[in-house]
């Protein structure tokens, strides 16, 4: 079973194509991500996915040590908050961002 595409479409048209975590520009290269996983009851709905970049998608799956992991309520915040500000044109949170593109 896989993400239905009209959930994937509203997905990443709300986050312009952009990587929730660290909103850089990545229209080719934005993974949907299962917030919960799947082998853990994750479900292919709007509230449990999130676009990632694969540098960021990579580092929400890695489990390090000395660092604080994301968590499930971090990773919903960084999508609204990437929404939000797609939506609202508010693209001065971005321009301040060390990665920001275009
Ligand atoms: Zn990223
Ligand atoms: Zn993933």
């Amino acid at each position: 079973m896989s993400i239905p595409q009209h959930i994937a479409d509203k997905l990443l048209a709300d986050c312009g194509r952009r990587c929730c975590i660290c909103r850089r520009f990545m229209p080719l290269h934005l993974h949907v991500h299962h917030i919960q996983h799947r082998e853990e009851g994750g479900a292919d709905e709007p509230d449990n996915l999130i676009a990632l970049c694969v540098t960021c998608h990579s580092s929400v799956h890695t489990k390090a040590y000395m660092t604080r992991n994301f968590t499930i309520e971090e990773l919903k915040r960084h999508r609204d908050n990437t929404m939000a500000a797609v939506r609202d044109g508010r693209w001065w949170i971005m321009a301040g961002h060390p990665n920001f593109q275009g």
